[in-house]
């Protein structure tokens, strides 16, 4: 086995046959899911899983579960990159905010991700882009790579708007100016999709992922593929191989990611179905 460090993302976007090939990422949101005693017996039966070795694992536990998962993450040797991601970030650096997590906090855990912008802060916790587009920053600032999720309601698709949200999403949440913009990732999250049991169509998705790209490329002015773009929303195996042809590099998942097993095993069909080996 090989161990891999867990600060640094391997193989970032890297250059190769004259292209760029972006990173490819399975994310695990486990939301408000599991004690840090379950966080635990999840990762010893996510070890002993075959992992493929171009996949970026990222887990993403509650705040109680930080330390536990990244000790665990940090002592073992692994076959695949295997990181920790918080679900959430505040606003400020430090300072009377009661029940707050600073990314200082998340950074000297060995936080290597921060998931921002997930629709369910956006619509039970009332966060604006205004507040996202705070996190982002500050998140960047203080050395933390942002999984900023951006993604359309169902009412705003029906009413062909999905375009103009995510590009807003997209506008107000990320900053012009920045270095290495190639290492942020963008989770294309449509609400409809989180948590229902319903996936977005295969065209829906490949046509989501262009727009995302081009917006991108419109910002930063890199190249589409330098990249990394998500999916997330009910993926699981059985649909998992068909969104992996949709120009993803990923999926940020949830409910399917809270079984190790299962978890893992998506990871392979995902690997598989990209032809990384
Ligand atoms: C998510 O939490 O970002 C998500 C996509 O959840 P699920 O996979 O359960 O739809």
């Amino acid at each position: 086995m090989i161990g891999w460090g867990f600060t640094t993302p391997i193989r970032h976007n890297t250059f190769k046959w004259g292209v760029y090939l972006p990173n490819q990422y399975m994310i695990a949101n486990w939301k408000m899911n599991k004690t840090h005693q379950e966080a635990e017996s999840y990762l010893r039966a996510y070890h002993a899983e075959s992992l493929p070795a171009m996949v970026n694992t990222v887990i993403c536990p509650s705040f109680t579960s930080l330390k536990t998962v990244g000790c665990f993450i940090a002592t073992q040797s692994w076959s695949s990159p295997v990181f920790l991601g918080a679900q959430n970030c505040a606003t400020t650096l430090a300072g009377a905010y009661t029940g707050e997590i600073s990314c200082d906090m998340l950074v000297a855990l060995d936080c290597t991700y921060v998931l921002l912008g997930h629709s369910e802060r956006r619509a039970l916790f009332g966060e604006s882009d205004e507040t996202i587009s705070t996190k982002v920053s500050l998140a960047l600032q203080q050395g933390l790579i942002p999984v900023l999720c951006i993604g359309e309601t169902l009412e705003e698709r029906d009413a062909d708007k999905t375009k103009t949200v995510l590009q807003k999403q997209l506008k107000e949440a990320l900053p012009v100016e920045m270095p290495e913009p190639q290492k942020l990732l963008i989770a294309y999250e449509p609400v409809w999709a989180i948590g229902t049991g319903r996936t977005a169509e295969p065209n829906q998705v490949s046509e989501a992922m262009l727009f995302i790209r081009e917006q991108l490329v419109s910002i930063y002015g890199l190249s589409a593929n330098e990249f990394s773009l998500l999916y997330g929303g009910s993926v699981n195996k059985g649909n998992i191989v068909a969104l992996s042809l949709c120009g993803i590099d990923g999926g940020l998942v949830g409910g399917a990611s809270l079984d190790p097993v299962a978890f893992a095993e998506l990871a392979r069909l995902y690997a598989e179905a990209k032809g990384l080996r």
